[in-house]
């Protein structure tokens, strides 16, 4: 493990992942709007496994914006990061504290049908060659192993504020001083 700058590590990635997308949709133009919270404090990670979390989370919501996403709608995508303080993660011996990595975007949202299966290995509903479904699965299990976890509030409105359809992964991370 390494101590880590969240935010720089997020900054890092998105930027990774926008210009993938980039290079391969050069006509569709996405809002980005990231909000760092400067007040995090640098925590211990194993940095290339929650980069791959990161990307993971990243391409599947360009891929949302990007793939046949009704065109009426400004495509964008939104990080942000929070340092929280008690539940949901703060029993169990630690400070209490915890990073929220929040990842939304206004894509077509996950449907009811298909909530409960995203995280199980080789579930995809991309094309073939598009999608392995093994991002969200290999996610889970990372941000488990740093004693953390993966929510995901979707569409139809449900769980978001109204009028914020779309998708919302939140990477919970215990800070452990
Ligand atoms: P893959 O991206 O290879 O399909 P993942 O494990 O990353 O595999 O995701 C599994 C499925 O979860 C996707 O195929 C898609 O149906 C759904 N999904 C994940 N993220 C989003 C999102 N941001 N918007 C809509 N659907 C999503
Ligand atoms: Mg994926």
């Amino acid at each position: 493990k390494e101590l880590t700058d969240i935010n720089t590590l997020v900054g890092e990635y998105l930027n990774l992942a926008y210009q993938s997308f980039k290079s391969k949709n050069k006509e569709i133009e996405i809002e980005l709007i990231s909000d760092l919270d400067p007040s995090i404090p640098k925590i211990e990670l194993i940095r290339a496994d929650i980069g791959k979390v990161l990307l993971n989370i990243l391409n599947n919501a360009f891929y949302a914006v990007g793939a046949g996403h009704a065109l009426s709608l400004q495509p964008m995508v939104t990080v942000s990061t929070r340092l929280r303080e008690g539940s949901p993660i703060g029993a169990g011996g630690s400070n209490g504290k915890w990073i929220q990595i929040s990842i939304y975007d206004n894509g077509p949202g996950i449907p009811d049908a298909i909530k409960d299966k995203i995280f199980q290995p080789f579930f995809t509903t991309k094309p073939t060659g598009q999608g392995t479904g093994l991002g969200l699965s290999l996610s889970y299990d990372i941000v488990k192993a740093h004693g953390g976890s993966i929510k995901v509030l979707s569409n139809e409105n449900e769980g978001l504020p109204e009028g914020k359809a779309g998708t919302e992964f939140s990477i919970e991370l215990p800070l452990l001083i």
